[in-house]
């Protein structure tokens, strides 16, 4: 990770997060900690163009805690929202490790998870709550989610907040928050639907933006690997088996894809999970707990779900499938190259991705070098068809349905037969 060469004793915090940012080995303030940190402390709106990986957590976190500290204990002072719940749930874990030396407390309000210890948060009036806006909409209308002491509001990851359509359940929170507050957004880019938000937000804020949003971090070496669409698994499980490659997170268009992939992955004897919004809260943590723990040497992850993975030290992200959006792409490599590490994005594309892969290259401003692994049959007939037709997965649905239905009609009958 690219730091600064001012400390973090220069920025004013107090000594309690001080410390909290010592023992996390925090050296010195990241650029854009550097560049928000001070003007948040005098409460200041902050507008940050800031991509995963460049600090923004702390970013934001730092100047909220360091209000909190003082004043007040036993109401919500500050709201964070964040689009997915990873991401809320990743947010929290960065308070957790800043808040302790400061008796501060911080709880994460997601779906997904039962209501009930997430109203005891609301009802014991937890200093800081992360939110995913839809869950937070849930609670607030309930009499016990009181927000009206709220002192300070961050947005972060605003541009896929509108992605996700979240923009009105925004504006419907907004309505039950104090005008009167402090508010920072944070964004890896800025369309227009998100400076105007920005606009109706924030009071003359202070612009900080460090890195350059379409671009990926330096220090990652991008590739891509023309192949045939049903060659895709063969070749990634192939690349799999070189010892250069350890953990990697491999990136999939949809959920159908992403499942399909695991269970071809798991086929070949490669230890694999996946996480996408299909699957349970519970199931998407266990996934990425085990790809943290080592358990799984490959997770592969829907954009939306990954937003928010924060592995330490990735070496490998593949792009099983080219991104629609470029700025997909540039997020998705951010995954890997980390911490000031080196690491590469392998992006797989088919003859029919190439009008997708193009605006990519335009998008980071050069063309990507393309690679064919010199010992991979090209030419091989792979065994089947990589995703089942659509027509077939309906059918599929269909008869489970339909014995289902019969199921419960003889059950039915059974009943009125011993009636
Ligand atoms: P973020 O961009 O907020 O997702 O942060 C990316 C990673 O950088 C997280 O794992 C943080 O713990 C870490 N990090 C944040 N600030 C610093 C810093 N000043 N020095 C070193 N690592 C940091």
């Amino acid at each position: 990770m690219t730091t600064t060469d001012i400390g973090f004793d220069a920025l004013g915090l107090s000594p309690a997060l001080a410390r909290a940012t010592r023992d996390l080995g925090y050296k010195a303030p990241t650029p854009i900690q550097a560049a928000s940190i001070p003007p948040a402390l005098e409460g200041r709106d902050v507008l940050g163009t800031a991509a995963t990986g460049s600090g923004k957590t702390a970013a934001f976190l730092l100047p909220i805690l360091q209000r909190l500290g003082s004043g007040r204990r036993g109401t919500t002072r500050a709201l964070i929202l964040a689009p997915t719940r990873e991401l809320a749930a990743q947010i929290e874990e960065a308070a957790q490790g800043l808040i302790r030396h400061t008796g501060l407390r911080v709880a994460s309000v997601f779906g997904g998870v039962g209501m009930r210890p997430q109203e005891r948060a609301f009802r014991e009036g937890t200093d800081v709550i992360v939110a995913t806006p839809g869950r937070l909409l849930d609670h607030l209308q309930h009499p016990y989610a009181d927000l009206s002491k709220l002192e300070v509001l961050v947005l972060d990851e605003a541009d896929r907040m509108l992605d996700m359509g979240f923009l009105p359940d925004i504006r419907r929170v907004l309505r039950q928050l104090p005008q009167d507050r402090q508010t920072l957004l944070f964004s890896a880019t800025m369309p227009a639907p998100i400076l105007e938000l920005s606009r109706d937000l924030l009071r003359q804020p202070v612009r900080v933006g460090v890195e350059r949003p379409s671009t990926p971090a330096s220090g990652i070496t991008q590739t891509v690997y023309p192949v045939a669409e049903d060659l895709k698994t063969p070749l990634l499980v192939h690349l799999l088996k070189q010892d250069s490659i350890g953990s990697v997170i491999v990136f999939t268009r949809t959920k159908h894809r992403a499942n399909r992939l695991a269970e071809k992955l798991a086929k070949a004897g490669v230890s694999a999970e996946r996480i996408h919004g299909n699957r349970s809260q519970s199931a998407r943590t266990e996934a990425l707990a085990g790809f943290k723990s080592g358990k799984y040497r490959v997770l592969v992850a829907t954009d939306i779900a990954a937003r928010g993975i924060d592995v330490e030290a990735l070496g490998h992200v593949v792009n099983f499938d080219v991104p629609n959006v470029p700025e997909d792409y540039v997020h998705r490599v951010g995954r890997t190259a980390r911490a000031g590490l080196t690491g590469e994005a392998l992006t797989f594309f088919s003859p029919a991705e190439e009008g997708d892969l193009r605006a990519i290259e335009r998008t980071v401003g050069r063309k990507i070098d393309r690679v064919t692994v010199p010992d991979f049959d090209y030419r091989a007939k792979p065994a089947e068809q990589f995703e089942v037709p659509l027509k077939d997965r309906i059918a599929e649905i269909r008869a489970r349905k339909a014995e289902d239905r019969a199921r419960a009609a003889a059950k039915a009958e059974r009943r009125a037969q011993n009636a």
